[in-house]
C-alpha cells in the first residue's frame, strides 16, 4: 500500500462522493460545508469493476492541491472495520473494499458511510440539523432511510450498519415490505415516496402518483388532505419510538416525498409523535425540513471524508 501522505498544514477541502442508483454526485466541499465545485457522472449497471472506475474517475475529475480527503456515501451497510460496501440492492456491489483501494489509489484518507447517514451528517452539519447534536434524519424517497447523530457522534451500530429506519415494524404483520425485504409492517410500506404513489393510485386511479397527490392537497382536495394525514399518522408512530429511543432534539424529514409532502406531514406526525412519546423526550419534539436537497449525501461524505483525515 502506497503511503498516505497527511498535509501537515491541514487542507481546506475534501471531496465527497454520493453512489446512487443511477448517478454518481461529487463535490469539493469546504470546512463549513460549502460546495465548492461539482460534478455528477452516470452510474454504471453492469460490473463492480466499472462502478469503482466511475467512482474514481469522479475523484479525479475534482482532484486539486485543496483536497486533503475523500469520502464515500454508498447504498449500502458499510463494514466499517474492514473498509467494505457489503451489499447494495440496485447496484453491482458487494463486498466492495472501497477504502483501500481509493486510499492507494489517490494517497489521501478515504471514509465510508451508507448514503442516508451521509445525509443526516450533512444535514447536521451545513443544513436544518447545524448546532443541533441530537438529531434524527429519516427520508422519505424510493425506500425510507435515516440516519442518526447522537451526542455529537454519527450512530454507527456495531460496525457501521445501523441505523436501517425503513425496516422498523410499526404494524405486526402488516403490508409486505418492498424489493428484497421479506418484512411485514415496515415503516417503508407506508410513508416512502412509493407508498405515497400506491396509496395515491388507489384513491385516485392508475395514472396518479405521490407527486400528484401534493398537487392536489396544493389545490386543496379533501380526499388528498387526508390521505396525507393517514401517511403522517404512521410517520408519527415511528418518529414516537425514535423519541423514546434516541431523545433526540429535532427530526429532520428529506427525500423527494418528505421535503414535498412536508407541510402536511408534520402536524399530523408531530401531533401522534407526541401521544406515543413519553416526557420529557415528548416536549422536545420538532420536526423541521430538509435544506440540502440532493446535495445532502455529498455534503454529508465530504464530512465524513474530514472525519477520516481528522483520525489521520
Ligand atoms: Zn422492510
Amino acid at each position: 500500500m502506497r503511503r498516505i501522505t497527511v498535509p501537515t498544514v491541514q487542507a481546506g477541502h475534501a471531496i465527497g462522493v454520493d453512489l446512487g442508483g443511477t448517478k454518481i454526485l461529487a463535490g469539493v466541499v469546504a470546512r463549513d460545508g460549502t460546495v465548492v465545485r461539482r460534478h455528477e457522472r452516470p452510474c454504471p449497471q453492469d460490473s463492480q469493476e466499472h462502478v469503482l472506475a466511475e467512482l474514481e474517475a469522479a475523484v479525479t475529475e475534482l482532484l486539486d492541491e485543496s483536497v486533503g480527503s475523500v469520502g464515500f456515501g454508498a447504498p449500502s451497510p458499510i463494514d466499517q472495520a474492514r473498509g467494505v460496501v457489503v451489499r447494495c440492492v440496485n447496484l453491482p456491489l458487494e463486498n466492495a473494499p472501497l477504502r483501500d483501494r481509493m486510499r492507494e489509489r489517490f494517497g489521501l484518507p478515504v471514509g465510508l458511510e451508507n448514503d442516508a447517514n451521509a445525509a443526516a451528517i450533512g444535514e447536521w452539519r451545513a443544513g436544518a440539523g447545524r448546532g443541533v447534536d441530537d438529531l434524527v434524519m429519516l427520508t422519505l424517497g424510493t425506500g425510507v432511510g435515516g440516519g442518526v447523530v447522537s451526542g455529537g457522534r454519527p450512530f454507527r451500530g456495531r460496525n457501521g450498519e445501523g441505523a436501517e429506519f425503513g425496516h422498523v415494524v410499526i404494524v405486526h404483520d402488516g403490508r409486505p415490505c418492498q424489493g428484497a425485504c421479506t418484512g411485514r409492517g415496515h415503516l417503508e410500506a407506508y410513508v416512502s415516496g412509493s407508498a405515497a404513489s400506491a396509496a395515491a393510485r388507489e384513491r385516485f386511479g392508475p395514472s396518479a402518483d405521490a407527486h400528484r397527490l401534493v398537487r392536489l392537497a396544493n389545490e386543496r382536495d379533501a380526499d388528498a388532505k387526508e390521505l396525507l394525514t393517514e401517511i403522517a399518522g404512521y410517520l408519527g408512530s415511528a418518529i414516537g419510538s425514535f423519541l423514546n429511543i434516541f431523545a433526540p432534539r429535532l427530526v429532520v424529514l428529506g427525500g423527494g416525498f418528505g421535503v414535498a409532502a412536508f407541510d402536511y406531514l408534520r402536524g399530523p406526525a408531530e401531533e401522534v409523535a407526541q401521544r406515543e412519546a413519553l416526557e420529557p423526550m415528548r416536549n422536545e419534539v420538532r420536526l423541521a425540513k430538509a435544506e440540502l436537497g440532493t446535495a445532502a449525501g455529498l455534503i454529508g461524505a465530504a464530512f465524513v471524508g474530514f472525519e477520516a483525515l481528522d483520525a489521520a
